[in-house]
């Protein structure tokens, strides 16, 4: 069974992870930093926090900016439930805005109606969650000019989106949110095994967000309340977490990031070749974005199947070998959020993309026989 995504590990990275068996503290040497430092070097943002899981690192971007109970968080219902279960984890309401047809990211104008009856009601989000759905940048200079005048924080979930562009910019540069969390597990642009990061351009945010992973223990006086008792001191200042990446994972962060590039070429050329070689079947395909300063990282390559059953396509094909896959079912159909009084026909728009929607395979190393063999399976399927 070809897969939706694979990850690619190379003699180079075995050896960075080996050698830090051999040679280098395990956890709380020198990888972690090396990675944040490198993290910085690609996108350009001030600071990087390396956290064990990209989920960890959202919960932690809610908690820097002062998520709590009673307040309220938006983000999209398409999205892997995470993206709406940061704030959850800290008590807060969440709400959806439905997405664009076309891009598949939160849409604007949805989200220019819910923040007038919002406002309306006084019941504006603390934050918003928006997704770079399957790699591509939301317009982030537009969400911002719809949040800004209400003080609504914006994180990032780019997930899907380490080694993509948006304004000439590197998504992550911190440009245009308070904060941007990237992922690295393994079907992601690049992996450490497990792990993720926050970045920001707000030392604040950062400042917190370092706290936060490691326990609210801090060693910094600077940090401390009164004087520390000694060289051995540490402070906990507030209720923390152990989301600390281990040196292992981070040398591997570090050695696959050096490859980013050439992951994302292959990608993008094999969206390419979908792209022309699925032109004149009944399938809608994802907008390319591409006009020079806004570039996905083709993380997905989700298609909507128009005049078939879905399930059908998606059973046919598995037949054929081809491993298919569904981005996503919509959080608000989630049990869990039904029981949170989310209903079936709250976000149409999402909710028909759901039905439709197929992920074909797409990662760097998928052949172009491997990919033939999608095509043509996809098109046997298809009459
Ligand atoms: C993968 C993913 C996450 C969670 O990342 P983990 O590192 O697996 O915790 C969050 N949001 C989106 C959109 C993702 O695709």
């Amino acid at each position: 069974m070809i897969p939706y995504g694979r990850h690619e590990i190379d003699a180079a990275d075995v050896e960075a992870v080996v050698d830090v068996l051999e040679h280098q503290f395990l956890t709380q040497g020198e990888q972690v930093p090396r990675f944040e430092q490198a993290l910085c070097d690609y996108t350009g943002a001030r600071y990087a926090v390396a956290m064990n899981s990209g989920t960890s690192a959202l919960h932690v971007a809610c908690l820097a900016l002062g998520v709590g109970p009673g307040d309220i968080v938006w983000t999209t219902p398409m999205s892997f439930v995470a993206s709406a279960n940061c704030a959850r984890y800290c008590g807060a309401d969440v709400d959806f805005v439905d997405i664009d047809p076309d891009t598949r990211n939160l849409s604007l104008t949805d989200l220019s109606a819910r923040l007038q009856s919002a406002i309306a009601n006084d019941r504006c989000p603390k934050v918003i969650v928006v997704v770079h759905y399957g790699g591509l940048s939301c317009d982030m200079k537009a969400i911002r000019a719809l949040t800004e005048p209400y003080g609504i924080a914006l994180i990032e979930d780019a997930s899907h989106a380490l080694g993509a562009s948006y304004q000439g910019r590197p998504v992550g540069c911190g440009n245009w949110s308070d904060a941007c969390v990237f992922s690295f597990h393994p079907v992601k642009s690049i992996t450490s095994a497990e792990g993720g990061a926050l970045l920001s351009n707000r030392g604040d945010v950062a400042r917190r967000a370092r706290l936060l992973a490691c326990h609210g223990i801090t060693r910094d006086p600077a940090e401390m309340v009164g004087q520390a008792d000694g060289p051995w001191y540490y402070q906990q200042r507030e209720l923390g977490y152990n989301y600390r990446l281990s040196d292992l994972h981070a040398a591997l962060g570090v050695s696959q990031l050096k490859r980013l590039s050439s992951f994302i070429d292959a990608r993008r050329q094999l969206a390419r070749r979908y792209r022309s070689a699925l032109a004149d079947l009944p399938l809608q395909l994802p907008s390319d974005g591409e006009d020079g300063t806004w570039s996905s990282a083709w993380h997905l390559y989700p298609v909507e199947v128009l005049r078939h059953d879905r399930a059908d396509v998606f059973e046919g094909l598995r037949r054929k070998g081809v491993g298919v896959n569904v981005h996503y079912i919509p959080i608000h159909l989630q049990p869990y959020y039904h029981e949170r009084g989310f209903r079936p026909g709250d976000f149409p728009a999402a909710e028909t993309f759901y039905h439709r929607v197929l992920t074909l395979p797409l990662f760097p190393s998928l052949s172009a026989d491997e990919q033939s063999m999608v095509v043509t399976a996809v098109k046997e399927c298809l009459t």
